[in-house]
C-alpha cells in the first residue's frame, strides 16, 4: 500500500499510512481513495464526481493524477462530472446527459468545440469559447433558464423542451431519435433528424 501511496503523490507514505482520516486534508483523503481504487488494477474505474468539492489547484492536481494512472495502468476511466473544464481537458469521449437521457456523444474536442445539442451548447458555451482562443478552459455551468423536469413526472417529448430556445412544435410531442451525423458522434434533437 505504501508503494501505491507514493504513486499518488505522497513523499512519506509510511507516515500517511499511520495517520487517521481526520488528520488529513480533503485532497489527501481523495488521493488515498484513488490509491485504494487502483490497488486491484481494475480494467474499469468509475469515478463519480471525484473533483466536485475541490478548489481549482486541487482539481487540476487530482485530474492530472487520474491521467497519470490511466497511462500507467491502462485503466479505462468512466469520469462522471458536472465540470465542463475537467471534462474538456480530461476526457477522450464525452456523453452528455440531461434528465436521465444521453443527449449527445462525441470525442472530447469535437463536443467542446462544436456542440450540437442545445443543452450542450448552453452548458459548454463559455468553455467552448476558451478552447477556441487557446486559453485554459475554466468555468462551471453557465446559468440555464428554468429547471430540470420532475423525475417522477417526465415529459413525453424532449426533456429539455421547456428550457430550449430552439424548441419546435414536435419537440413536446415525442422524444427525438438518435441522429448520427458522422461516425462516433450522436445527438438526440429534432434540429438534426427525426
Ligand atoms: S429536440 Fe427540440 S426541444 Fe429538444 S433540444 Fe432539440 S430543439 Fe430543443
Amino acid at each position: 500500500m505504501c508503494e501505491l501511496l507514493h504513486e499518488v503523490g505522497f513523499d512519506q507514505p509510511e507516515t500517511i499510512y499511520d495517520t487517521y482520516p481526520h488528520q488529513l486534508s480533503g485532497g489527501q483523503r481523495q488521493r488515498i481513495v484513488i490509491a485504494q481504487a487502483v490497488a486491484c488494477r481494475p480494467a474499469l474505474l468509475i469515478a463519480d464526481e471525484p473533483t466536485s468539492k475541490l478548489d481549482d489547484p486541487l482539481r487540476s492536481e487530482i485530474s492530472a493524477l487520474f491521467l497519470k494512472l490511466r497511462q500507467q495502468y491502462g485503466t479505462t476511466i468512466l469520469f462522471i462530472s458536472h465540470d465542463p473544464a475537467v471534462l474538456a481537458t480530461f476526457a477522450d469521449r464525452i456523453a452528455l446527459m440531461y434528465a436521465g437521457n444521453i443527449v449527445e456523444v462525441g470525442n472530447s474536442a469535437e463536443v467542446c468545440m462544436r456542440p450540437l445539442h442545445p443543452y450542450t451548447q448552453a452548458l459548454l458555451g463559455l468553455a467552448r469559447f476558451s478552447l477556441a482562443t487557446g486559453a485554459i478552459v475554466k468555468g462551471r455551468f453557465p446559468k440555464i433558464q428554468g429547471a430540470p423536469p420532475d423525475p417522477a413526472n417526465l415529459p413525453v417529448g424532449c426533456r429539455f423542451e421547456p428550457r430550449c430556445s430552439d424548441r419546435m412544435q414536435v419537440c413536446a410531442l415525442r422524444y427525438p431519435a438518435e441522429f448520427v451525423p458522422e461516425p462516433a458522434r450522436s445527438v438526440n434533437c429534432f434540429k438534426y433528424g427525426e
